[in-house]
């Protein structure tokens, strides 16, 4: 049986690596990968191919997210009894609807995230591609050991050494990355301190593990960076970004992942957001979770202590992106959905028209969420930019994101492993 060719003609290509968009282009996929592309009058088309004409069209690489989370939520309801394949799977379909699809799962996975990535891997693509940390390190009465939800997820090191054995452990088990949580809480946690941190990134890096971590402050950053990590996977939210850590970013060539509708999420909700009724929106959620968001959410919302700093924290975060970017740091891609009321797929347009609406151009932020998220995460070679050989994961827009980022809401398809994703 010869493999399906498809061959998708007249559209208008943002391949991710940067370079102008290239007006009437034809790509042409089979088995999963993309075996040509570009201007139309250097494709030769195959006879045996489906084509596909798409004028008017545009089409994108799928989005690559750095952070996000899978299986954990039911409605609202965070709890690790809700885990379960089909959970897990069911979430994977949703952000590969919205052309989100790759998701990098930050350090809450049940060990079934194994089964479903290694079927994946098998060639068995029913959703978003995942990369998984497995369980997250912190240390003991650390951040997020008793935040709702998340009882005796992360691993609680005591010592330097019972760290290693741990990220030995995970590599065993076939974990992607390793995921630490560097933060305190504004003060009521503990803090994984700098002897325990470094063992896991040094240990990760003899595993051939990246390391990501959750951090808050401008100190910790500085002090991770140095010590050798590769993703710095949220803003820094204390305090502006300054020369020393710019250089020492550039030089370890840490990628940073800004996360701004995670910010925006912890407190948006008590002003009653209209895009809850949006239909893009709509599609991703159920009407008895977007009830419970609009009332009982809103009102705890409301009545936050920390709205102000939350607040406070994302106009930092909005600003720290731009100096970064502007600065030439590895800006990648990622919005920390998954987790109550941070609706993945949706989520990740959000946070593209937050990185714009930082200063970003829609173009920086497209190859953010596409080339440098996959390059950051070592699946370059395959994954990321429309080229040849590589995966044909890819979303195909009515308007041109270009123009305007909300346009990458704008689907007409999606496909993914070569094949239109329904
Ligand atoms: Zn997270």
């Amino acid at each position: 049986l010869a493999a399906q060719v498809i061959a998708l003609k007249n559209v208008r290509l943002i391949d991710g690596t940067g370079s102008r968009a290239i007006e009437n282009a034809t790509l042409v996929l089979t088995g999963g990968k993309i075996r040509n592309v570009g201007p139309a009058s250097r494709i030769k088309m195959p006879g045996e191919a489906e084509v596909v004409d798409l004028t008017g069209k545009t089409v994108m690489p799928g989005i690559i997210n750095l952070h996000g989370h899978v299986g954990m939520v039911k409605g609202l309801s965070q709890d690790m009894a809700n885990y379960t394949r089909e959970n897990a799977e069911a979430q994977l379909k949703t952000y590969a609807m919205y052309g989100v699809t790759t998701t990098t799962s930050m350090g809450t996975d049940a060990e079934v995230i194994l089964d479903i990535r290694d079927e994946q891997r098998r060639g068995k693509v029913n959703g978003a591609r995942v990369f998984t940390a497995l369980q997250g390190f912190t240390t003991v009465g650390g951040y997020p050991t008793h935040a709702p939800g998340v009882k005796g997820v992360a691993q609680e090191a005591a010592t330097a050494a019972q760290a290693r054995a741990w990220v030995n452990r995970l590599a065993d088990k076939g974990a992607d990355v390793v995921k630490m949580w560097v933060d305190d809480h504004h003060e009521t946690f503990e803090k994984l301190p700098p002897s325990i941190y470094s063992a896991i990134i040094e240990q990760a890096h003899k595993r051939g593990l990246l390391a990501f971590a959750h951090l808050y402050e401008l100190t910790d950053a500085k002090d991770l960076v140095n010590a050798g990590l590769d993703i710095i996977a949220h803003s820094i939210r204390d305090a502006e970004v300054d020369d020393q850590l710019i250089a020492a970013m550039k030089k370890n060539q840490v990628t940073y992942v800004a996360t701004l509708s995670r910010e925006q999420s912890t407190f948006v909700y008590a002003d009653s957001p209209a895009w809850l009724d949006d239909a893009f929106f709509r599609k991703g959620v159920d009407d008895a979770t977007v009830q419970a968001v609009k009332t009982t959410l809103k009102a705890k919302q409301a009545q936050d202590p920390e709205r102000e700093i939350n607040i406070r924290g994302l106009d930092i975060a909005m600003k720290n992106l731009k100096k970064l970017t502007d600065a030439g740091v590895r800006i990648g891609f990622g919005s920390d959905t998954g987790p109550p009321a941070r609706f993945s797929g949706y989520f990740e347009h959000w946070e593209m028209e937050l990185m714009v609406k930082s200063g970003l151009t829609p173009a920086q932020v497209i190859t953010a969420a596409s080339k440098t998220s996959a390059e950051a995460l070592g699946i370059g070679k395959d994954f990321g930019t429309l080229e040849k050989g590589k995966a044909a994961d890819l979303i195909v827009l009515n308007s041109n994101p270009l123009d305007n980022i909300l346009n990458t809401r704008d689907i007409h398809s999606v496909y993914l492993a070569g094949r239109n994703f329904e």
